[in-house]
């Protein structure tokens, strides 16, 4: 049936718009772009589904998870951010432990598959395609890992960690967070407890800055984005978020929350989570989540001398909502309103795969990114311009936050020593 259309379809499309190539070139042309670009991922949860969701050998191609080595080669993917995760539940004990564990799982991973490199600079991704290998980054996926310590933090750079977000769904010591918007309970101001960022929070940034540490900005309130982009010397980006002009969710970006992260040399890099490109997607995750109100009452209810267990409880009926999916497309109109808003190198791929339970329909996993490199092209974007959003524009960032390392003066001695 498919086939069957398909010819009709495609040459209708030709009859429509007279100066269109036809889809066979285009589709030629895309793939040997694609092949010929380096394209960065800047979230992907590899090691956190290997740790919830068993082990498994990522050198074979398999047909769990949205990642493993063959679907990053079929995907064109040189430079993937494997992101050292640490869940909300570990911010009052092991958080460091916790990220110390999970870096090791990367280092790990990188020494047993010989496809794959570690990362931690710009040039290093480039070397890794020109030697046709994977080189594979380490970003840390909420900031109380760090346990409040700045040698901590100096201390991850040290094991390759390149980036980090200040906050997951939990607001910490130093920085709020937007929050966990999926809850039915959520509600912003319980998040707001700094309104913004501490004395420490502007710290750790400008320590950050001084390392070479890239500034993570997804998952933090919109007060926490006002005051990173106040204090920060570097450019900063945003790794695995979109346009909340598009979809309206609190992980996503204001249009002049891009167009300030844009001005400092900054990108925003595309989460292809459904619900954070479609706002039908939005609308339909709310009315079945408030269709499940008795459910969760009556959990509440139930487990009431037990906030774990309703925490618990409650994540597997959210777990359990199956909403619409979003369209590739829809991704590729997010990069779009990114480029336009922010200008023509601001946009790039942040795609969170095998940490969403929802790709977009056509993005079902890794090997599927070419889809975005074709539909920019037929979308009338320079080889250039697409270049740019696949992983370049990410690199330009990356080199002018290193060159802005050297305008940050050191701070002399012990980096805030613990207390027993
Ligand atoms: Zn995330």
């Amino acid at each position: 049936m498919k086939k069957t259309l398909s010819i009709p379809l495609a040459l209708l499309a030709i009859a429509a718009t007279p100066h269109a190539e036809p889809a066979d070139d285009l589709h030629a042309r895309a793939m040997r772009l694609h092949r010929s670009a380096i394209v960065v991922d800047t979230h992907e949860d590899v090691p956190y589904r290997l740790e919830e969701k068993g082990w498994v050998d990522i050198g074979k191609r398999l047909t769990t998870g949205h990642v493993d080595i063959p679907r990053l080669k079929e995907g064109g993917v040189t430079g993937p951010f494997f992101a050292a995760y640490v869940p909300a539940a570990f911010a009052e004990r092991g958080s460091a432990k916790k990220a110390l564990e999970t870096i090791e799982l990367v280092h790990r991973l990188v020494a047993d598959h010989p496809e794959l490199v570690l990362a931690e600079s710009p040039e290093a991704i480039r070397e890794a395609k020109r030697r046709g290998k994977i080189g594979v980054a380490i970003g840390i996926e909420g900031g109380h890992a760090i346990e409040n310590s700045l040698g901590a933090l100096a201390a991850f750079h040290r094991l390759g960690v390149r980036y980090m977000t200040l906050t997951h769904t939990n607001t910490n010591a130093w920085a709020d967070s937007s929050g966990s918007f999926w809850r039915p309970d959520f509600e912003p101001k319980k998040y707001a407890v700094h309104g913004g960022l501490t004395d420490l929070g502007r710290e750790v940034v400008l320590e950050m800055n001084r390392l070479g540490m890239l500034v993570d900005v997804s998952h933090v309130s919109d007060d926490t984005i006002a005051d990173v982009l106040e204090t920060s010397r570097a450019p900063v980006f945003a790794s695995h978020s979109s346009c909340r002009a598009l979809s309206n969710i609190p992980r996503n970006l204001t249009d002049d929350q891009i167009r300030s992260i844009a001005a400092t040399g900054g990108v925003v890099m595309v989460n292809i989570g459904s619900i954070f490109l479609d706002q039908k997607v939005v609308d339909d995750f709310l009315a079945k989540r408030a269709a499940l109100g008795p459910q969760f009452a009556e959990i509440a209810r139930k487990y009431k001398d037990d906030p774990k267990k309703v925490e618990e409880e409650v994540g597997k009926v959210l777990n359990g909502i199956r909403t619409t999916r979003a369209s590739w497309r829809a991704a590729v109109d997010h990069i779009e309103r990114i480029l336009k808003v922010g200008g023509t190198r601001a946009a790039g791929l942040g795609t969170d795969f095998d940490g969403i339970e929802d790709p977009a329909e056509g993005l079902e996993d890794v090997s599927k990114l070419p889809v975005i490199t074709e539909e920019l092209l037929r979308r009338g974007h320079s080889e250039e311009e697409v270049r740019g959003v696949l992983g370049e524009n990410f690199l330009r960032f990356w080199e002018r936050a290193n060159a802005a390392r050297v305008k940050v003066s050191p701070r002399e001695g012990p980096l805030v020593p613990s207390k027993p």
